[in-house]
């Protein structure tokens, strides 16, 4: 844990440190605090511990990060070649330089940035994913709040980029996972909270609801939610229960510590069904969200599936209660979008999913793909986009799903300047498209 003293506005977490940017290097908390500080930046750091080898067939690696990456064969490569959700077998891993926790350094300065609801998620994948948490309304996705990165593409080049350096790069780097490159740096813009108590509190609602018209219910709740304050974020998790019936859990976050704003949307949040049991507490946002430091070793069976859908309405509801009825499905996910997440026009990142106004997904046994299919049909037919980072099928349909159209065409172009041979070729990534006669 890092202390205020460390840290001030500026802080750490993620890739090797080091090297020139446009204007300034940045080569120590002292460095960045001097250059992005006064401005409320965040910088996000990472550094291994022993040296690697390059590995065979690849580019040199850069030698800045040299100490900062494991190759298979060194002892502690079995400690690092999974994700909470897969063993894998990569190449090679950059290592975070620090296991520091964002929430927490940024807590005594009544900052937050943007992120997921888990504390043991990288900052890597998940702000070059997506990053779509409690704060989504107000504050948009973890990406939106990149100011800066410092990428390392497959050719072995380090390049900070931004909106005038490389944008086009710096706009894939921001939604489209990995196929950009390897994020090694970030420079993040974190927001205020402007709490009374000064130290990011937030208002949190926890609801046990006893649903016995799903459809009605999720209508409501999208009603609900999309006229609500961006203050306000809300998550469900529904459970079939028999006979009909389901008992829906919801996360309500207001981003901040004003009761006296929260409580009638809190308060009419308690109409929407059945009620079982309610809490709401003023809390620390780094008390929401919750870091174990678990190993990743792959421990995780359960498949996720998710869709974005555009409307949170009775079809969206019969669709969630007809994969609940299936045999793979162990949960339902509903997640609120729009507020910030919607300002961003569509062509301004790579995370296509703007319009769209409530993530849908499962928790599907793994039972096997035409099983896990079969669940997930009802609301793969509603789905308009999909969050890849949130989800376990990686293939090729999904990759169009996440990336449809304009902006699949511009990651693909980025992709073949950058990463031709498609070397970054981890969780989802858009299939190369075949070289036709002619072209
Ligand atoms: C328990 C759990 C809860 C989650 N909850 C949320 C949530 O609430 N909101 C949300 O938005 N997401 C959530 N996620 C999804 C999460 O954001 C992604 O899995 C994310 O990719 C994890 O980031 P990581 O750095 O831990 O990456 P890893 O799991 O180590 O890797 C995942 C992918 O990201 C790539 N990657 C990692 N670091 C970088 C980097 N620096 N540059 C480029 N690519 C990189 C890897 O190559 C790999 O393809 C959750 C995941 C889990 C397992």
């Amino acid at each position: 844990m890092i202390t205020a003293d460390e840290v001030g506005f500026v802080s750490a977490a993620y890739a090797a440190a080091g090297s020139a940017s446009g204007e300034a290097t940045l080569r120590d908390h002292e460095d960045v605090t001097r250059e992005l500080g006064a401005a409320g930046f965040q910088i996000v750091s990472t550094r291994g511990e022993d040296t690697a080898r390059v590995p065979a067939g690849c580019p040199e690696l850069p030698s800045e990060l040299r100490d900062a990456v494991v190759v298979p064969g060194e002892s502690r490569y079995q400690r690092v070649r999974s994700s909470y959700m897969a063993v894998g077998h990569p190449t090679a891993v950059v290592m975070a330089r620090t296991e520091n926790d964002v929430a927490a350094a940024l807590a005594p300065h009544d900052f937050v940035l943007t992120s997921g609801n888990m504390g043991d998620t990288g900052v890597g994948g998940l702000a070059t994913a997506g990053g779509l948490g409690y704060f989504a309304r107000s504050q948009g996705m973890t990406l939106d709040r990149i100011e800066r990165v410092r990428v390392l593409t497959a050719d072995g080049q380090i390049r900070w980029v931004d909106a005038t350096t490389d944008p086009e790069l710096f706009w894939a780097v921001r939604g489209g996972a990995t196929q950009a490159g390897i994020a090694l740096d970030f420079v993040f813009r974190a927001q205020p909270l402007h709490t009374r108590a000064g130290n990011a509190s937030v208002v949190h609602q926890g609801i046990q609801y006893l649903v016995d018209d799903l459809p009605r219910f999720t209508r409501d709740w999208g009603d609900w939610i999309s006229q609500a304050p961006r203050e306000l974020e809300g998550f469900l998790m529904v459970q079939a229960m028999g006979g009909g019936r389901f008992a829906a859990r919801a996360t309500n976050v207001w981003a901040g510590d004003d009761t006296g704003a929260a409580t009638p949307t809190l308060r009419s949040a308690l109409d929407l069904a059945g009620v079982m049991e309610q809490n709401a507490q003023v809390v620390p946002y780094v008390h929401v969200v919750p870091t174990p430091r678990s190993p990743h070793l792959g421990q995780q069976r359960i498949h996720m599936r998710d869709v974005l859908v555009d409307h949170a309405n009775e079809e969206a509801g019969e669709a969630m209660a007809q994969a609940l009825a299936h045999e793979a499905t162990a949960v339902g996910e509903l997640r609120a979008l729009g507020g910030a997440v919607a300002d961003v026009a569509v062509e301004d990142t790579a995370w296509a999913g703007r319009s769209q106004e409530l993530l849908m997904g499962t928790w599907v046994h793994p039972v096997g793909l035409a099983s896990e299919d079969e669940s997930f049909a009802p609301l793969q037919a509603i789905g308009t986009g999909t969050y890849g980072a949130y989800s376990s099928d990686t293939r090729p349909a999904a990759a169009e799903l996440a990336w449809p159209g304009a902006t699949g065409e511009r990651l693909r172009a980025v992709s073949d300047r950058v990463d031709p041979e498609r070397r970054f070729d981890r969780g989802l990534v858009l299939p190369k498209l075949p070289v036709t006669a002619g072209a």
